[in-house]
């Protein structure tokens, strides 16, 4: 299996470091010698586990230790600080030092100078996510089942010292023999001769919080894309699920999306920690996935029908993974420097989420997983959502300001109108190269420019964009990523031959799918009533009925649930010709109707391509959908 690293000469070496604890370890610096971690996954005590941290000698008097306050990809203030208790700091002798707890996530530490090391209890976050309003999105959260599952998001259990989140850790995890691990972080999963100590390494904080690991029973499969071992770690609490059920979806899609990227740089090694979470117990509720540099953690719900669980893990995975373009290899200071604790955010937001969201729908039309009118589909639900956020709201401000208000509650509008700046942008590029550069070539450019160690500065990267492309790009990063104006799409729509229109479709008379056009009127002797506030069919509007209207007669029967079954039954056998007739009250008033039933149609809104465009414009749009 190729889920762990083997290099047994850490193991030597970490073995040498546990053993120089004590009377030796003051010669050793910070800045030189790792800090030494140890995480107790068998010893439970009311849900909690016990973690110690064991830095080298400190020479400064004070020494401040912190639990992130947010990381990176989350963009919101979740306080993992909240989560630990019993805080210890203890001197070589294992007497008490006196420590400060100064917010709910850090605490200052006096005499530093005879820090042996630090403990403290950690409780987790999936068990109370029901009670509480604004919880830990799950795939950041932390799971703590004794004997059968433990999500270790790192920042929940392992904190830092300021001023050294620079230096190397050493993470020593005592853990049940039939639990394994599930982790990209470097180490030796040391089964053998020690079955519940695993051994893993870290260069820098940020490296331990990259690489969350899950602990469950096996299940587990790994497959090689184009030069990438996937692994897909599986945690199903009522055996439900195999990671072997979704393994041949997710070697499809991500060999798609491999073949999309083409030759961008990426990591040899990619994991999947998929938890499904219990539904009728109190248990994850936050689903979805946050990504790091090489896995991500994905939370869904156990209860979701096959079908169901591919998609999500289609459109969840496929997005987790294209966040290896940005912002994972690109991205500005302010993420490459992130501050754990008083973060500064980026203002480009729009391509951090909106270009991974908009790459994970265009990988599917371009690889022939979805069709063209699927595509659309998708763009036009983008674009209805997006209204249900503040549109008159400049992106790059809201993204500078996300965790505050009125921004962080737009903060979902990344996926929709995100997604869609992009689609733009991308119409733009292909309209003036002439159908050659898209939205992935001016990423791939950045990444040669940037990547994963360089960052760009937070605000040049527009001017640099410009500098790259066309004045059109500038014109509309001013207007409407920068600037507030809402986006007229069909403008964009048009440059590739297509509009959004309202098109017929056909429907039934009483139903359209599985979405009944009544309801029933319980309070009120359940009479059969027209729905309100939706679209009626040609059906209900030839008859010039309206939502609320009381159906009394069909056809001289009087109707109540019962009786309007076999109408219902019936009318499947109505051909347009057949004459209806009814009673209905409106406002205390009967009225009556008669006429043809017809062929019953709804009016939607589509994308649609427009007839009699020219040779150039189809290319376009076959460059853009089709590359
Ligand atoms: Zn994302």
């Amino acid at each position: 299996m190729k889920f762990f690293m083997k290099k047994n000469v850490l193991v030597i070496a970490l073995a040498l470091i546990l053993n120089a604890c004590g009377a030796g370890k003051a010669l050793l610096s910070v800045e030189n010698s790792p800090i030494v971690t140890s995480i107790d996954l068998l010893n439970i005590i009311d849900d909690k586990v016990q973690v110690g941290i064991n830095p080298g000698a400190f020479t400064t008097s004070t020494v401040i230790f912190r639990i992130p306050k947010t990381v990176p990809g989350t963009y919101s203030s979740d306080n993992y600080g909240q989560y630990i208790e019993d805080f210890e700091a203890l001197d070589y002798k294992g007497n008490l030092l006196q420590s400060i707890k100064l917010d709910d996530n850090s605490w200052s530490i006096s005499g530093a100078v005879q820090l042996d090391k630090v403990q403290y209890w950690v409780n987790d976050t999936y068990d109370t996510e029901n009670d509480v309003e604004d919880a830990v999105f799950s795939p950041a959260g932390t799971n703590i089942a004794e004997g059968s599952n433990f999500m270790l998001n790192l920042h929940g259990f392992v904190g830092y010292f300021d001023g050294f989140k620079e230096v190397p850790y050493a993470i020593q995890i005592k853990k049940p023999a039939d639990l394994l691990a599930t982790t990209t972080l470097s180490g030796e999963v040391d089964r053998k001769p020690d079955p519940i100590w695993d051994a893993f390494t870290a260069k820098r904080y940020f490296e331990v919080i990259d690489n969350p690991i899950m602990y469950a029973k096996l299940n587990i499969e790994t497959f090689e894309i184009n030069g990438i071992t996937v692994t897909l770690s599986l945690y199903s609490p009522n055996n439900v699920y195999k990671a072997s059920d979704l393994k041949d979806k997710m070697v499809a899609m991500m060999g798609a999306q491999k073949k999309f990227l083409g030759d961008v740089d990426s990591t040899k090694e990619y994991n999947i920690l998929l938890y499904m979470s219990d539904i009728n117990i109190p248990d994850a509720r936050g689903f979805g996935a946050l990504e790091h540099h090489t896995s991500t953690v994905v939370v869904l719900p156990e209860a979701m029908d096959i079908g169901r669980l591919e998609q999500a893990m289609v459109d969840v995975v496929s997005h987790e993974f294209f966040h290896i373009v940005t912002p994972l290899s690109v991205h500005s200071k302010e993420i490459q420097y992130f501050d754990f604790n008083d973060p500064k955010m980026s203002e480009h937001l729009w391509m951090y989420e909106g270009t991974t969201e908009y790459f994970a729908n265009l990988f599917q039309i371009q690889q022939g997983l979805i069709s063209e009118e699927e595509f659309y589909e998708r763009m036009l639900t983008k674009i209805v959502n997006s209204k249900f956020y503040d549109d008159n709201m400049s992106f790059t401000e809201m993204s500078k300001n996300i965790l505050e208000q009125p921004y962080e509650p737009n903060y979902a509008n990344v996926y929709e109108k995100g997604a869609l700046i992009n689609m733009c942008l991308d119409i733009i590029l292909r309209k003036n190269s002439n159908g050659e550069k898209g939205m992935l070539w001016l990423m791939k450019e950045l990444s040669k420019k940037y990547g994963t160690d360089i960052p760009f500065e937070d605000e040049a990267l527009f001017a640099e964009i410009v500098s790259m492309t066309y004045p059109e790009v500038d014109v509309f990063f001013k207007e409407h990523v920068i600037g507030a104006t809402p986006i007229d799409y069909d403008v964009f729509f048009a440059k590739v031959g297509l509009a959004t229109k309202d098109v017929q479709e056909p429907t039934g008379y009483f139903f359209d799918g599985q979405v009944p056009y009544m309801d029933v009127d319980v309070q009120n002797d359940s009479v059969v009533f027209i729905r309100e506030n939706i679209e009626l069919n040609s059906f209900f509007d030839n008859l010039k009925l309206k939502g609320g209207d009381i159906f009394r007669t069909i056809n001289k029967q009087e109707i109540n649930l019962e009786t309007l079954r076999p109408i219902i039954g019936e009318s499947f056998s109505w051909t347009p010709e057949t004459v209806v007739s009814m009673t209905i009250e409106r406002a205390s008033e009967m009225i009556s109707v008669e006429g043809p039933v017809g062929q019953p149609v709804k009016k939607v809104k589509k994308i649609v391509a427009l007839e009699g465009v020219s040779e150039k414009t189809v290319q376009l749009r076959n460059a853009w959908l089709k590359n």
